[in-house]
């Protein structure tokens, strides 16, 4: 990058993230080297290597992803869900540009066909080109590849597939409809029986207000709702949540279902395994307090 190259975000060799839905909070990462900046058809692309965490994903100058600790939320957000259905066949990922949910879909052998969905043709161009760790989910032949809107993409399809996995931006800007009663009812009716979602459900500590009227609503369009939570260091608060829900009333979200060995969790995650999965749902009195008053 050009020493001209100028960003809102980037004062004095530091990234300052945009505080758009936690006012008064920013998280700041020391950049070693800016990779690369595009203002793409929906959102502004900025791509630098960090002295810390590795090279950083940023949308709308929000943190995406950052290699150092993406694992825990790409891991988190597919293997609860993937592992409480008993044989996963057809995944659907919304959202995902970077890779990762792929990269963990894959991981299991049930899986036949993986599609993905994403609005931003360039966030998955410059994933696989500045983030080939989690971009080599694309490389996967069970992958179909589509560019356009979740939410459009999802009108029309009925009981087609296991998991859909909403790996979605966060609530302003083109992922704002992800997050509506209406996109719920889409997931709803494209499952088959048995059927579980899984997306990304902000933050207790800060969202614990847009948490509480996303489960409500879920609440009448599902069978079993949840909240879940993951520990990430790049992510406000250090932590983020996860909205999971069944078709299925006999399905138990809270206790994986499938459980790979020891040997395999140690091969195959750096985050999840069978006990995180359930110490995932124990929430603090706080969010418990907010999500009983919404029963
Ligand atoms: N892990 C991140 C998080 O928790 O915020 C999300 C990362 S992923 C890069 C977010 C993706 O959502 C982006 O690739 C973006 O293009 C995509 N996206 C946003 N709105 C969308 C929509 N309406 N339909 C499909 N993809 C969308």
């Amino acid at each position: 990058m050009s020493e001209t190259f100028s960003h809102p975000q980037i004062q004095d060799g530091w990234f300052r993230e945009k505080p758009t839905l936690w006012p008064g909070q920013a998280m700041c990462l020391e950049i070693e080297e800016v990779l690369c900046h595009e203002k793409s058809l929906y959102q502004d692309v900025l791509i630098f290597k960090s002295t810390q965490y590795g090279t950083v994903l940023v949308l709308d100058g929000v943190v995406q992803c950052t290699e150092r600790d993406e694992f825990s939320y790409q891991e988190m957000i597919t293997h609860i869900p993937m592992n409480c259905h008993s044989n996963p066949e057809k995944v659907l990922v919304i959202g995902g540009g970077d890779g990762g949910v792929l990269r963990e879909v894959a991981k299991h052998e049930s899986v036949k066909e993986i599609v993905l969905c994403d609005i931003d043709e360039s966030v998955i161009r410059l994933s696989k080109k500045y983030l080939p760790g989690m971009a080599i989910g694309f490389d996967n032949p069970k992958v179909t590849v589509h560019i356009g809107d979740g939410f459009e993409f999802l009108k029309g399809k009925v009981n087609s597939f296991d998991i859909i996995i909403t790996d979605a931006s966060d609530p302003v800007g083109p992922a704002e409809s992800l997050f509506q009663v209406e996109y719920f009812k889409l997931m709803k009716n494209a499952l088959r029986p048995g059927g579980i979602i899984s997306t990304q459900g902000e933050c207790q500590w800060l969202h614990l207000n847009l948490i509480t009227e996303v489960q409500s609503y879920c609440r009448d369009i599902f069978s079993v709702v949840e909240y879940a939570y993951t520990t990430i260091p790049t992510y406000p608060s250090g932590q983020i949540g996860f909205i999971l829900c069944s078709i299925d009333d006999q399905v138990n979200l809270k206790k994986p279902l499938r459980k790979w060995s020891e040997e395999e969790e140690e091969k195959l995650c750096r985050y999840y395994n069978s006990q995180i999965h359930e110490a995932a749902f124990i929430l603090p009195q706080f969010t418990k307090n907010a999500l009983k008053k919404i029963s």
